[in-house]
């Protein structure tokens, strides 16, 4: 037994904090695996590069099978979090801040400094970490392999092996096992393997992983990508249509019959890693009103930007030549106000009520919108929106959202502000779907409030920074924009509280300012109705 002082305060031995020999064993194999890449980073003349890949990759995964093996399959199904406040990884200890560095390092130099990593300039071969990868892309597509490819093949792995992880650890909840196995197929197929395939399709088409829907993909709308759809044929055409398809019609049904969760937790890709390999971390997430503050004002402001530089971007490209395109400037124009306008409207007419306090964040924003396209009517010209170039504020939207967010923080931070703080924050696909999650969608958390014994294991676990708590002691359903129904708060819940579920719309928000257990008078509160 070990010596070490035991900090927990716990009746029950939490036995969490040393590991077993086969944990060591499992890391051990890990960490060779990882040392053979950092080998291939400082550019040493590695012999044969695929034996080399194989065996890397080969020893990560094994090595997370095994720690997860000998992590969960020793103890009974159940709630598995003992100690993860006593592990300096998961607690923003030392580990924690030193994972983080790392992480965020890797972040930058992948997308700023990619030389680094051996990725060759203008044709030129690869060298270092990108060569390594040459004969897996070459298998697959036939190329060399670039950065985004080893960063993709490294994201897949990631997945599916604390995928793996994962699922032993809820293997007491079915939900979490067949959503996980779902975000590793879609990682797996449509994220790394489809894209790959296409290119030998057809090299002239742009990479499109076709999970991402805009404006997750804000990029997709662009001349080039435009362009080189129209071009590309029939599967070219395909491409566009599917991409304006899921935007318009597959988008808004499953939200409608599912809630977000359909995409956020059994699609996406940044879900998919935060889920999975970010699992650790979700207890870090900020519960307090303040945080939810400038959460609902920073993801809207996202939102607000991102509609206005797809509008601009398509905008300045449609006067280029106008008989490449049916659709005009002016038109398209219009078109968006219309439909922002109509929107609007239809919400204040049916849904006033039901947004309370929010129908201000909505009206500041779409006067903010309106606004700025009137502004891009009358003071654009063909190169230039406003005052500023639409390339460099195109250049500048992807650095600030598409780098420094969802890669640099968003995943570079996972230990220490928790692994949902991209989606939470900065995705605006998260801030669509979360609007019409919680204005036009039969999903809630139901939450049997009289059996709710206030231990907090909900609110703890709630990646998005939800005081579900704070619901199940009212009996309230749990209707919130930000919830992407990863099911955890249920999954931890002792007394079997909170049960996701979709249902008819009528009575679906049902606030109460009822404390179940409190001392009220519930005669005088039925008097009352
Ligand atoms: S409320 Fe529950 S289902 Fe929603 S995000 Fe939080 S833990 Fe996940
Ligand atoms: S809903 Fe469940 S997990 Fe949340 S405080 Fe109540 S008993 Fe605990």
């Amino acid at each position: 037994m070990s010596n070490k002082l035991n900090h927990s305060m716990s009746l029950a031995k939490p036995d969490a904090q040393d590991l077993s020999k086969k944990q060591k064993l499992a890391l051990g194999l890990g960490i060779v695996g990882l040392f053979i890449l950092v080998l291939a980073l400082f550019n040493l003349h590695l012999p044969n590069k695929t034996i080399l890949l194989t065996l890397s990759l080969t020893l990560i995964a094994v090595g997370a099978v095994i720690y997860a093996n000998a992590t969960y399959l020793t103890k009974l199904k159940g709630i598995k979090n003992d100690g993860v406040w006593f592990k300096s990884i998961s607690s923003r200890g030392a580990l924690g801040w030193i994972t983080g560095i790392v992480l965020t390092s890797f972040y930058i130099v992948l997308y700023f400094y990619e030389g680094l990593l051996g990725a060759g300039a203008d044709g030129a071969a690869n060298t270092g970490l990108v060569a390594l990868f040459d004969p897996l892309s070459q298998l697959l597509s036939g190329r060399p392999a670039s950065q985004w490819f080893v960063y993709g093949t490294l994201y897949t792995v990631a997945i599916l092996a604390f995928g793996y992880k994962f699922i032993l650890k809820y293997r007491h909840n079915r939900y979490e096992q067949i959503r996980t196995i779902s975000v590793m197929f879609f990682q797996l197929a449509f994220a790394f393997l489809i894209p790959e395939f296409m290119y030998v399709m057809n090299s002239d088409l742009p990479y499109y992983d076709l999970k991402n829907v805009w404006p997750l993909n804000y990029y997709n709308f662009e001349q080039y990508r435009v362009d080189s759809f129209i071009n590309g044929g029939t599967i070219g055409m395909a491409m566009l249509i599917f991409g304006l398809v899921s935007i318009f019609i597959i988008t808004p049904i499953l939200t409608f019959k599912f809630g977000k969760r359909w995409y956020c937790s059994w699609v996406c890709g940044c879900g998919g890693l935060a889920e999975t390999a970010g699992d650790a971390f979700r207890q870090l997430s900020d519960k307090s009103q303040s945080a939810w503050k400038v959460e609902r004002w920073v993801i809207h402001s996202v939102l607000v930007f991102v509609v206005l530089m797809t509008t601009a971007v398509i905008y300045t490209y449609l006067g280029y030549d106008a008989n490449k395109y049916w659709l005009n400037k002016n038109l398209f124009l219009y078109g968006v106000a219309g439909f922002l306008t109509l929107v609007f409207v239809l919400i204040m007419i049916f849904k006033r009520n039901e947004l309370g306090k929010d129908a201000k964040y909505g009206a500041i924003g779409y006067l903010v919108v309106i606004v700025a396209l009137i502004g891009i009517h009358l003071f654009s010209s063909e190169t230039k929106l406003f005052i500023f170039e639409a390339e460099t504020l195109r250049s500048t939207y992807g650095f600030l959202i598409g780098a420094i967010f969802s890669g640099v923080i968003g995943t570079g931070f996972y230990p220490i502000f928790g692994n949902r703080v991209w989606c939470r924050f900065g995705c605006p696909m998260a801030a669509i779907l979360g609007f019409q999650q919680r204005m036009f969608s039969k999903f809630r958390i139901t939450t049997n409030g009289g059996q709710c014994i206030s231990c907090g294991n909900c609110s703890t676990y709630c990646e998005m920074g939800i005081d579900v708590r704070a619901y199940a002691q009212k009996g309230e359903n749990i209707v919130r924009s930000s919830c992407v129904g990863c099911g955890i708060c249920s999954a931890v819940c002792p007394r079997g509280v909170l049960k996701l579920e979709n249902d008819s719309m009528v009575g679906r928000i049902n606030p109460t300012e009822v404390l179940l257990g409190n001392d009220v008078d519930l005669m005088d509160l039925v008097n009352k109705k």
